[in-house]
């Protein structure tokens, strides 16, 4: 029998998600905290639970793709949560970006009611949720990721196993790592060069011409000279994962010196009233700095 599934949260990534999960043909009871979210996939079948535990409810496959830490102990841990209705035997997946303390609680909050957990959080933004080519990195029971693999694989591109539990939340901490630094380094490049006469377009194709070349690279840099700062994925959330990092080098005893700079200048963006905007948008509080902005 065709598995059924719950999926709780449709902000930017989940909605994409879910919609795929539709299309493929499968039952999905969803919830979000904003109903009107939820309602917008009404349309395309999705049945909508009051709750997260009703989704949750009778569901083989429970899918949970939340802001943070404090919204997977509201929705998940928390009263009326996932976990209250999640059935023995089912497999709880989170999606959701979050430090590895919460993925413990929810390990073993799933463990109690006898269901399997996977943390499985996510490379690739909005297009790629909604293209269903997302990169899943994945920690947990490989016997329970084999179970749902073909749940997941019409979400995603790629799927790489992590190890136990709690190694794709790190994974994620440690790609994100690097996805916030390179999106600082291209700011003060940009600014630097710009100020000192460079057109901008020019220092992206000379990046896009060396070892660093990326569709990052292409894709942000682009964003920036045509300032289109559209939320693909915010500072505030951005912001939230370099607040993990910093919990997680705390754990590890493993200093991030350079991690701890540019969370300061997300945090910057964040107190400029940034906090919504698309995080490549974090290259503003350099260019009010410098008197400079970089555009076409
Ligand atoms: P988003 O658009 O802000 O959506 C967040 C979701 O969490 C919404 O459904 C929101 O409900 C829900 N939520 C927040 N607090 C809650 C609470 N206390 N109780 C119940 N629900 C709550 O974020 P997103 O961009 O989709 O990101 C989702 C996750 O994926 C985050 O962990 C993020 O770090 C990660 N991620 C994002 C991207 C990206 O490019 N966007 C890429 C990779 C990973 P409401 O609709 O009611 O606010």
């Amino acid at each position: 029998m065709r598995k059924r599934i719950g999926f709780v949260g449709l902000g930017i990534m989940g909605s994409g998600m879910a919609a795929n999960l539709l299309r493929a043909g499968y039952v999905v009871k969803v919830f979000n905290r904003t109903r009107s979210k939820a309602e917008e996939l009404a349309g395309a079948g999705a049945l909508i639970a009051p709750t997260p535990a009703e989704a949750a409810r009778g569901s083989d496959v429970v899918i949970t793709m939340l802001a943070d830490p404090p919204a997977v102990k509201d929705a998940v841990l928390g009263r009326n949560g996932v976990i209250e209705g999640l059935a023995a035997g089912a497999v709880l997946v989170d999606c959701s970006t979050v430090d590895p303390m919460t993925t413990a609680a929810t390990l073993q909050a799933a463990a109690e009611k006898g269901a399997r957990f996977l943390d499985a959080p996510v490379g690739g933004s909005k297009d790629a949720a909604a293209a269903g080519e997302l990169l899943l990195m994945v920690g947990g029971d490989e016997k329970a990721l084999d179970e749902v693999r073909d749940v997941l694989e019409v979400m995603s591109r790629k799927i790489i196993y992590a190890g136990p539990s709690g190694s794709g939340t790190m994974l994620k901490l440690c790609f994100n790592l690097m996805v916030s630094h390179v999106a600082a380094g291209l700011s003060e490049a940009l600014v630097l060069g710009v100020k000192a006469g460079l057109p901008p377009q020019r220092i992206i194709d000379a990046l896009m011409s060396g070892v660093l070349a990326s569709r990052f690279i292409e894709w942000k840099g682009g964003c920036i000279v045509d300032r289109d700062f559209t939320t693909n994925f915010s500072i505030k959330l951005m912001h939230k994962d370099l607040n993990l990092l910093a919990g997680a080098g705390h754990s590890y005893d493993v200093p991030l010196p350079v991690t701890a700079a540019v969370k300061e200048l997300f945090a910057m963006a964040k107190a400029r009233g940034q906090e919504d905007e698309d995080f490549c948008s974090v290259i503003k509080v350099i260019e009010d700095f410098a008197g400079v902005d970089v555009k076409r």
